[in-house]
């Protein structure tokens, strides 16, 4: 069974969640499944997955079948880039409620810090192929964010992709009722992430580390780009400690009390994955890994690069 870390609001997110992007309708609901009867507590999930109702459907299932309560899950969804007008934040939120067949959600996060213009379409571009900005700043929408926990809808809240100028921002804005629980970002043994990681914690802000596995089955991926899971060094100290390097890489985030949200639709995987609570790496393992960093982004969404609040132009 999977270890938690507790939020600053008080309340405990297990340790290791099932990611969900990029799982297909069709894959998902029963992914889910399987993670669940294999001790997942906590499942990753975001409105612009575009599968939250088979998420929700595996989820229904499983609490219908007695194998878990509602209460005893963990699930997180996200507010996505065309809804950060305070006006659209609810309907957002209620909008992911009903897919997932849920009337609460365990943390809500608002997924990227850029506004984008609202309506149905994701990714509004202009000619040359860049995001189409909304009128809106993260700030107001932290505030409608904040209304959802009073009014029930949800238990925490937090930021994805944030930087520190961004977090700082939040956590100085008069008024703040709750600060974020946490700020999921993208970590891995070749964007290591210290300092931001650092920073989050000292302010008391957990870190779920998205794409831990170096996310393989990214639609962009190169074959001539970096490969975590064929790591040579990595496979070595896996091979050590007869664990698999999905495993290390899984391990390697929660001895760095991050939460940590690997993504997988095949059983065999999905159960590995969180068999990672019965070995430690040592000190100078998890220097050695920490070593590996290069700073390569997986996830740098550069359509957003020349939106006012695009977040990875800063150091961290
Ligand atoms: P991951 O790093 O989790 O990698 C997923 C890939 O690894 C899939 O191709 C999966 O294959 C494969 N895989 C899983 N387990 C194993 C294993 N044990 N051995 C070998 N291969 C394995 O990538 P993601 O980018 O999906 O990140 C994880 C989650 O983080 C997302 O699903 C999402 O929930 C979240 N996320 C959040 C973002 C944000 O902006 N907030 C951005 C990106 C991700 P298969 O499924 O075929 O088994």
């Amino acid at each position: 069974m999977a270890d938690f870390v507790t939020l600053n609001c008080g309340i405990n997110m297990p340790t290791v969640g099932l990611g969900t992007w990029k799982s297909a309708p069709g894959e998902v609901a029963e992914a889910v499944k399987v993670a669940i009867a294999a001790g997942y507590r906590h499942i990753d999930g975001a409105f612009s997955y575009q599968n939250e109702k088979e998420v929700g459907e595996g989820i229904d299932a499983v609490i219908k079948e007695g194998v878990v309560k509602r209460e005893d899950l963990f699930v997180v969804s996200k507010l996505w880039c065309t809804f950060h007008e305070k006006s659209l934040v609810k309907e957002a939120c209620q909008r992911s409620l009903n897919d997932l067949k849920l009337d609460y959600l365990d943390l809500y996060l608002i997924h990227a810090p850029f506004g984008l213009k609202a309506g149905e379409e994701l990714l509004p571009k202009d000619d040359e192929g860049f995001v189409v900005p909304g009128d809106t700043y993260f700030l107001d929408t932290w505030e409608a964010m904040e209304e959802l926990v009073d009014e029930g809808l949800v238990r925490a809240i937090g930021i994805s992709n944030f930087n520190r100028e961004q977090i700082e921002a939040i956590l100085n804005k008069p008024g703040l009722k709750y600060k974020p629980a946490t700020n999921q970002i993208e970590s891995h043994p070749y964007l290591t992430q210290e300092k931001l990681i650092n920073y989050c914690h000292s302010k008391g802000i957990s870190v779920t580390a998205y794409s831990p596995l170096g996310s393989p089955d990214r639609p962009w991926a190169k074959p001539e780009e970096p490969s975590l899971l064929n790591d040579p060094n990595i496979k070595a100290i896996a091979e050590k400690h007869n664990k698999t390097v999905a495993q290390v890489l899984i391990r390697f985030q929660i001895q760095r009390n991050l939460i940590v949200i690997p993504k997988s639709v095949t059983p065999q995987r999905i159960q590995e994955n969180i068999q990672v609570f019965d070995f430690d790496l040592t000190e100078d393992e998890m220097k050695a890994i920490l070593g590996f960093n290069r700073n390569w982004r997986i996830c740098s969404v550069l359509w957003a690069s020349k939106h006012k609040d695009y977040p990875f132009n800063a150091e961290f």
